[in-house]
Formats: structure tokens, sequence, C-alpha cells
């Protein structure tokens, strides 16, 4: 790297801020990236508590099958450099309701088996959400052409980007999950699409993601998110790449940032990969808001955002009665303004030896949260810190409960790793609401893409989850990309 090399200043070490500092050095350019947290990653990440390790993210990672263009760009980042292993989730979901189950498993066709033995008088729904998971799947089993490749880093895209594919999914759009639901007769049926996303989101988001995961491109790596933000930071450092780790940004300039401890850095180009409310609220000026999050802020209602209240427990056991994630009924558990009357517990086994000890596991339960209950959460730490734990081990004793009630063998063996709130995602990342996904995409709202160049600033980019549907690892990771075509794109001009 030349000392003359132009230098930009990246904020935030989460995916987009990792990928952004890759392509970054990859392109000569002397990058910087300044972390709040101790450790990069962001919302990709995991922590240990009594020698188990909690995954907080993926469930599915999507570009694991070579020919796409997500396992293209994941190449691109040397995620694939160390062979990591890749292992297909034993089913993406299963439900149960009053001792039926049905399972989405890797073979299509053994789901619409099962779906249509269940419930035959739903035949024709069956049949056109089994057909499209399938047509889904093959689209992305021939790969796709590489000029889609700059724009189309999402399953969904270069699904939707298939004609015939296109005119099959028309059933679904305009609709959401709780509409599609309705249209099923078997409760067991309706409680699967409710149970895998929030009622609000458009239903062919689980078409799409099911696809995927059908297609094996939405599998995991061993290790899961802790070893993907790991293979990252490293790749970023061996590029000879700069990680301030523990020093949060308290303001950007088009000269430069300056950090939390009053120090300024001075900058050729800056990305700000973090929060995109947060940067235009916090670290920008909200005069630089970009159009279609104007509009998204007019039309809020239109562009829910959620985030979860999340438990964790210890299993003396392995838990082999749930080979992934099992949703069940329950008895109301409460979690600050929701009760729920089902819930979702995903064991993680599979991910790899570090989750827990020999003959031992880990299971999590995610219990969605909204805007007025990231507010409560946030009140009751505020306002009394004891009141906020004791209220999150209510919680985790009423989802013990549930399970142990549902599986009574596990009575005594479960203990608890930690819980977390909407309000500890808003503390850890700065994140909106406590939202870890972009805007839900619902039925009445538009795929809202916000771009990376910000009008009036013209060395401050943006990048991250939020600005590209449908948000995750990927989009994380395509938008640190992108900010850096625009920087080279910038030098070349000159
Ligand atoms: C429970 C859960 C499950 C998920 N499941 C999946 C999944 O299965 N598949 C998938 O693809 N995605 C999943 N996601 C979403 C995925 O984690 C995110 O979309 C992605 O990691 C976002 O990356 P990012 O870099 O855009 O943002 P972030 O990860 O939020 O990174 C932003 C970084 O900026 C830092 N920062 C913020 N403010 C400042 C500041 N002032 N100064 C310095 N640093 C700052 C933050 O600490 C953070 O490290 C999940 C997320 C969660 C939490």
């Amino acid at each position: 790297m030349s000392d003359k090399a132009k230098k930009i200043v990246i904020v935030g070490g989460g995916i987009a801020g990792l990928s952004a500092g890759i392509y970054g050095q990859r392109a000569g350019f002397n990058t910087v990236i300044y972390e709040k947290n101790t450790v990069a990653g962001g919302s990709c990440s995991g922590w240990y508590r009594q020698g188990y390790a909690i995954d907080n993210c993926l469930h599915w990672l999507t570009g694991t099958r070579e020919g796409t263009a997500a396992y293209q760009m994941w190449n691109e980042l040397g995620l694939w450099d160390k062979n990591p292993e890749i292992f297909k989730r034993a089913c993406f979901w299963s439900s149960e309701y009053e001792g039926e189950t049905v399972t989405l498993w890797p073979d299509a066709e053994k789901t619409r088996e099962e779906m249509l033995k269940i419930s035959p008088e739903d035949h024709d729904e069956i049949n056109a959400f089994i057909d499209l998971v399938k047509l889904g799947a093959e689209v992305i089993e021939n790969g796709i052409k590489p000029k889609e490749l700059a724009h189309t880093i999402s399953t969904h895209e270069s699904v939707m980007s298939d004609r015939k594919m296109f005119r099959y999914s028309m059933r679904y759009f305009g609709m959401n999950n709780e509409t599609w639901a309705a249209k099923f007769k078997s409760p067991v049926i309706r409680s699967l699409i409710l149970d895998f996303c929030p009622k609000e989101y458009e239903s062919y988001w689980l078409v799409i993601a099911y696809s995927a995961y059908v297609a094996g491109n939405a599998d995991i790596i061993k290790g899961g998110s802790i070893k993907m933000a790991q293979i990252l930071t490293d790749n970023y450092l061996a590029l000879g790449g700069k990680l301030e780790l523990g020093k949060g940004v308290k303001k950007v300039k088009t000269t430069g940032i300056l950090l939390d401890n009053g120090e300024k850095v001075d900058a050729d180009y800056i990305i700000c990969a973090c929060d995109v409310n947060y940067t235009f609220k916090n670290l920008l000026s909200r005069k630089y808001v970009p159009i279609t999050l104007k509009r998204i802020y007019d039309e809020r209602k239109k562009y829910p955002l959620y985030s979860a209240c999340q438990i964790a427990f210890a299993v003396d056991g392995l838990f082999e009665e749930i080979p992934d994630t099992l949703s069940f009924a329950c008895e109301p558990v409460e979690a600050a303004h929701e009760a729920y009357d089902r819930i979702g517990v995903k064991n993680y086994r599979a991910y790899g030896e570090y989750i827990a000890p020999e003959g031992k596991t880990v299971i999590q339960v995610s219990l969605n949260q909204y805007k007025k209950d990231y507010i409560y959460w946030k009140k009751l730490y505020t306002n009394n810190h004891d009141d906020y734990v004791r209220e999150k081990n209510n919680v985790a004793a009423a989802v013990e409960n549930a399970i142990c009630a549902k599986f009574p063998q596990y009575e005594g063996k479960l203990t608890l790793l930690d819980v977390w709130t909407p309000y500890s995602y808003a503390r850890r990342n700065n994140d909106t609401q406590g939202a870890f996904m972009r805007y839900i995409t619902t039925a009445t709202s538009m795929n809202a893409i916000i771009p990376s160049e910000i009008v009036g600033l013209d060395n401050v980019f943006l990048a991250g989850h939020w600005l590209l549907y449908p948000g995750g690892v990927p989009s994380a990771a395509l938008t640190g990309k992108n900010a850096i075509g625009h920087i080279v794109a910038r030098e070349n001009k000159r």
C-alpha cells in the first residue's frame, strides 16, 4: 500500500463495514474501520456464556451454492479460502399443532406429500406453493447470468429475474402472510406460515427463502456467525486493513470523523456502515436524508420494523426431539406488550462442537417484538435496571416452563444462559428500535432501495443492510462493495 493511497474511514465493523474494508484494500486504498464494540461482526455475531456459545445471527446464509451471485461475492471476500464446512440444516422449519406436525424438508416433494396427507382439501394451495418453491430452486440451481451479478445478489432478485417464476409468483404479490395462511383449511399449515415469519411479511418471502434452502443456497457454515465474522475480519487484516475496536464515532464531516473520545481523524472518503437512521440523526444531519427514507418516514405504517426478545438455554442432553426448529403451542408467554401462545425452539447442536461440550447443546427461543415493546424495554432499562433484569428473568422462566410442559424429560436439564431484548440491540449496535433486519416488505410497501451516495456530500457514502432489499448479510456485504465502487468511479473521474 503506497503512503499516497487515499484514505477511507469506515464507520462500523459489521459485515457491510468489513466488506467495504476488504474491497477497499483490494482497490488500493488505505482503509481504517472504527467499531464501537470490542469485536467486529455487528449483528453477525455470537458470544459465550458458561462454556456455551450463543449464535446470534445465521439461520441461513444466502450464497452457499456455487454459481450464484452471492457465492461469488463471498468468494471475492475470501469466505471460502479456508474451506469452511458447509452443512444443510435438518429442516428449514417444523410446526406442530394439536398432535400434527408439518416440516419444510430439504426435499420439497417430501413436504408436498406430508402436507397433502395432512390436508388433502388444501390441495390447490399446497401444490401452488410447492410448485413455485421447486421452480425457484431450479432457477437458483441453473445459476444466473454474469451481467446480473452486479445488482441481483439476493436470492429474491435473481429468482424474480426469471420470467416464468415472476408469472407464477403473481398470486403471492400484494398478499401478506396472514392472508395467505387464512387460505389453508389445515390449522397446522396455517401455523407453519405464521410461525416462520411475522404476519405482516409479504407472503412470497417464505416461498423464496424455502426455494433457496431447497437449492442449497441457504445453508450454514460450521461455526456459524462467529466463524463468519472472524474469517472476514482476518481477511481484512491480512490485506493490511486497520481495525480500531472499541472506538465509537460521534460525528462525520467531509474532512473526517470525530470519535467519542474526542480524537479527530482525517479522511479522503468516509463510509457510514452502520444503522442508516442513526447515521442521519447522529453522525451527519437530517438535512441529507434521502428521498426514499423520507417516504418511509412519511408512511411509517407501511414499513414496520421488528426486533426480538431472545432466550438461550444450555441443555444437559442433545434435544434430538428437535433436529432444527420446532414451533408449538404453549400457555401464554408474556414479553413486554406481547403474549405468545406459540413458541419456536431452535437447536444449535449442528452448528459445531464449539456450541456446547459433548453430549450437550444450546437451544434458543426468539419472540418477535415491535416498536411499543422496544419502548417498554428501553424505559425499564433506563428507569430501573433491577426491574429490567427481573422482567427478563420472568420471560425466561415462562419460556422454560413452556418447553418443559411440552418436553417433560428436560425438566431440570435446562440452564438459562442469557436473555436479550430489542434494547440490547439498540445499545450494542445503535439499531433503530432494536431492529436487526431492515424495514419489513409488507403487502403494501415497495422494496425501498436507499442509495449509497448522499446528495450534497461528495465524499461520504452509506453501506449496510438497510440499503438493499431484503437485508441480511449478503445485502450488507454487497452495499460495502458498492460503496467502494462509487469511490473508485470518483477517483477515476478525477
Ligand atoms: C437474531 C438475528 C438473526 C438473523 N438472521 C439472519 C440470517 O439468518 N441470515 C442473514 O443473512 N441475516 C440475518 N440477520 C441479519 C444480519 O445479521 C444483518 O442483516 C447484518 O449482519 C447487518 O450487517 P451491517 O454491517 O449492515 O450492520 P450491523 O451488523 O448492524 O453493523 C453495524 C456496525 O456498526 C457499529 N456502529 C454503530 N454505530 C457506531 C458508531 N457510532 N461508531 C462506530 N461503530 C458503530 C455497530 O456496533 C456494528 O458493529 C440476523 C440478525 C439477527 C440479530
